[in-house]
């Protein structure tokens, strides 16, 4: 059996992570035809898109692809490769499973939550009004109008729209994903004390469609209360569902309680097997060809993609030859090494040979 999986470059440290993420999966003995394309800064001088449609129509076709992180370009009128993804993808949900592993340096120690973000909604849908222009000032008139409440007339504007359809499906997947992984328990996170008509809308939607799923737990908790706790006492909590914002920013808590963003994979998924698979860190322009940073978020994105290929094995035996060498502490680069000035920290491609030794052992 051979899968057709589409490889986007990205940019800055992208295309070095790639280049490894590619060898070491290839490596499990899953036989993957890769389709290189191109996103992100780099392609943008050539096409004048950071986001080309053929790199679109190779996902569309594909179905799976395995990212490499972009970077956001600024003042170009284009908001994020990343946003335009998953809206056109329709990548409704981000999975960030947090996951201590030994040998990594981190305040704590057994963690083990999944993040399930809501990924098209919310205050990132991309609906702003520019301080100053014109349709700026008719939607503070026009609120004034219908609720009778001030916006200074020299305010931005970010609208922030939460459906029941976009929850039912966040929730639902969250439940599905605790059923299918042998998880006990969803927390739903929200502010709906204060934002009664998106997260309040949210919470009843969740609360709704807990109900047909009497055997996984459920429990609902208010966002700061959220962060306060999951430094506190993690290991009360399992698989968390969030909308867009609060799911962007408790998953770099979380990848921070497991020692950082070196380790934090992710997946976008969407409608009918779609889904894309990318390291929660960004493009670490400042270390673009040096050969230096870690390439473990990426390729553990790979065997989260392996799993959703349904090759649980080969999945099984790459988390465990990552494992292995970062527990070694040898091979491992700069950031995984108590001195991130220790000479003795390794390259990109040197950690990925290394876990391609250790696959082999397996
Ligand atoms: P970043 O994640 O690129 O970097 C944050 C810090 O972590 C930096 O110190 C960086 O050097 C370090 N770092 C990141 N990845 C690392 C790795 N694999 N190994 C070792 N150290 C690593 O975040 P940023 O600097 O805020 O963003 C840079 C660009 O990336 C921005 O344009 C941003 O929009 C973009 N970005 C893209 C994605 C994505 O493609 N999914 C995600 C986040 C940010």
């Amino acid at each position: 059996m051979s899968y057709n999986v589409t490889l986007i470059m990205g940019d800055g440290i992208g295309p070095e992570i790639a280049k490894v993420t590619q060898k070491v999966i290839d490596a499990t003995g899953v036989k993957i035809n890769w389709e290189e394309v191109e996103a992100g800064i780099d392609v943008m001088a050539k096409e004048g898109t950071p986001l080309p449609e053929k790199t679109l129509a190779s996902c569309r076709k594909n179905k799976v692809a395995l990212k490499a992180p972009v970077t956001t370009p600024v003042g170009t009128g284009f908001r994020s490769v990343n946003v335009a993804l998953r809206q056109q993808l329709g990548l409704y949900a981000c999975v960030r499973p947090c996951r201590s592993y030994e040998g990594v340096r981190s305040k704590y120690e057994n963690i083990d939550l999944v993040i399930v973000r809501e990924n098209t909604e919310d205050l990132y849908a991309g609906i702003e009004f520019e301080k100053g222009k014109p349709e700026t000032q008719k939607l503070i008139n026009t609120i004034k109008e219908l609720g009778g409440k001030n916006i200074k007339d020299d305010s931005g504007i970010s609208i922030k729209p939460i459906s029941v359809t976009g929850t039912e499906k966040i929730v639902d997947y969250a439940f599905q994903y605790a059923k299918a992984n042998k998880r006990k328990k969803v927390s739903a996170i929200h502010k709906a004390n204060i934002m009664k008509f998106t997260d309040g809308l949210f919470l009843a939607t969740a609360r709704a469609v807990a109900k047909k799923y009497p055997e996984i737990e459920f429990n609902d908790v208010i966002v700061d209360n959220m962060s306060m706790q999951l430094v506190q006492k993690p290991e009360l909590y399992d698989v968390l569902v969030l909308p867009n914002l609060y799911g962007d920013i408790l998953s770099d808590l979380c990848a921070g309680l497991v020692g950082g963003l070196g380790v934090a994979p992710g997946a976008n998924i969407g409608e009918n097997g779609m889904a894309v698979f990318e390291a929660t860190h960004g493009s670490a322009p400042k270390y673009k060809g040096l050969n230096k940073v870690n390439p473990c978020a990426l390729i553990l994105s790979g065997m989260l993609m392996l799993r959703h290929l349904g090759e649980l094995k080969a999945a099984d035996k790459l988390e465990k030859a990552i494992m292995s060498v970062i527990k070694s502490g040898k091979d491992v680069t700069y950031d995984m090494k108590p001195d991130r000035n220790d000479p003795t920290a390794v390259g990109t491609k040197e950690m990925g040979e290394a876990i391609i030794k250790e696959l082999a052992k397996i």
